[in-house]
């Protein structure tokens, strides 16, 4: 049986491919998730979620109180904020509602995998826009210069996965303004080293904002995700949630309540994330520093370091460092053109796991070049 033609072409991503080499001996820095463990307070949240919560369908849009703690005071909860199986299903869901076959959806050069993926099934062509090395700072007039009368869709993500950058508020006006639909994937908001990073919420009755607890509370396995759009962008966006998901787990949604409703406890939580992140930045730059030989700006969010490498064939490196060094990065032919020559090393690793993975790939590299 034929696969339909919509998936001519599109393929697990090259993260799931090299992960898939992984061995009970394989240090893994190709990991795109927290290594942070809950704590009693959360586990005990989740205690409490599994006694209380409703096994029923919520409505589609999500549990009324959970809305309700999103909203604050920028939307109304009723019509204005639509939560989801993970960030991933708001993403398609956004897609599926707004995107048409013929239309062009601008998407960042090195960029997240699924946008691509995500417009091609739509029929659209995604048109990429290039953030450049070293700094890796977006330039709001990358996106401008490639706006034409069938852009349809322009997604922002900051911090930005694979390069941990954090695009300014002036350059995030400018897209706002610019015209067409933005998404703006906020998912490592919370994620950051010295500053907050500004966010695209409110900025215009354009932007659409994706967010969820997957990197914020380690809950990847627990698929909770929201998104957050003026009412006449949410209405078909609830309707293909709607085909998609039905609605969120009752039981996320409601452990995500929870976690919402005890401010003082989350935002300790937070500190404590950050603070854990930061050790761990800190021993990949040292790392990378003295086994690869670069000098990288220090990621300014989320938990990636893009760390240049001398060989142009990025995806076979990362096979051979997988089967032979034990070791698994992600390349960076992974996230676009422009990530070629770079690999993602993920420092949501222990200092010791980030140590030796990437002592591992500093020898292997060397006795290339010997
Ligand atoms: N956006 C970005 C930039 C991501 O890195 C990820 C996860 N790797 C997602 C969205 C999807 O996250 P989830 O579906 O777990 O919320």
């Amino acid at each position: 049986m034929k696969p339909a033609q919509r998936l001519q072409g599109i393929e697990l991503s090259l993260i799931r491919q090299i992960n898939a080499l992984a061995t009970p001996l394989s240090t893994n820095l190709g990991i795109g998730e927290p290594n942070v463990e809950p704590d009693e307070t959360l586990r005990d949240f989740a205690r409490r979620a599994a006694a209380t919560a409703s096994w029923h369908y919520t409505p589609n849009a999500g549990s009324p109180a959970l809305r309700k703690l999103l909203a604050g005071s920028t939307w109304d909860p009723k019509s204005e904020i639509c939560v989801t199986a993970g960030t991933q299903e708001g993403l398609f869901a956004i897609f599926q509602a707004f995107v048409d076959p013929g239309d062009e959806v601008l998407v960042p050069n090195p960029g997240f995998v699924s946008y691509a993926t995500l417009a091609r099934l739509c029929g659209a062509a995604p048109v990429t826009y290039d953030i450049e090395p070293p700094e890796w700072r977006l330039e709001a007039n990358a996106i401008l210069s490639k706006i034409t009368t069938r852009t349809k869709l322009i997604v922002v993500n900051s911090p930005s996965n694979p390069l941990g950058a954090i695009v300014d508020a002036g350059a995030l006006q400018a897209i706002a303004a610019a015209g067409p639909l933005v998404v703006a994937d906020e998912i490592y908001r919370e994620i950051w080293y010295d500053a907050p990073p500004p966010s695209m919420r409110g900025m215009s009755e354009n932007v659409i904002v994706v967010d969820g607890m997957s990197k914020s509370h380690s809950m990847t396995g627990l698929r909770l995700g929201w998104i957050m759009a003026r009412a006449e962008l949410m209405k078909p966006i609830v309707t293909a949630h709607q085909y998609v998901a039905t609605c969120a787990s009752a039981f996320s949604q409601s452990l995500a309540e929870m976690i919402l409703s005890d401010a003082a406890w989350n935002a300790g939580w937070l500190e404590r994330v950050r603070a854990q992140f930061r050790t761990q930045r800190e021993a990949a730059l040292y790392a990378i520093e003295r086994e690869l030989e670069a000098k990288l700006a220090p990621p300014a969010g989320a938990f990636y370091a893009f760390a240049p490498v001398p060989t142009c064939d990025t995806l076979y490196l990362c096979r051979a460092l997988a089967t032979d060094a034990a070791v698994l990065v992600i390349p960076g032919i992974a996230f676009g053109s422009l990530g070629e020559g770079f690999v993602r090393i993920s420092f949501a690793a222990t200092v010791e796991e980030i140590g030796t993975g990437i002592e591992r790939m500093g020898r292997y590299l060397r006795a290339l070049g010997q």
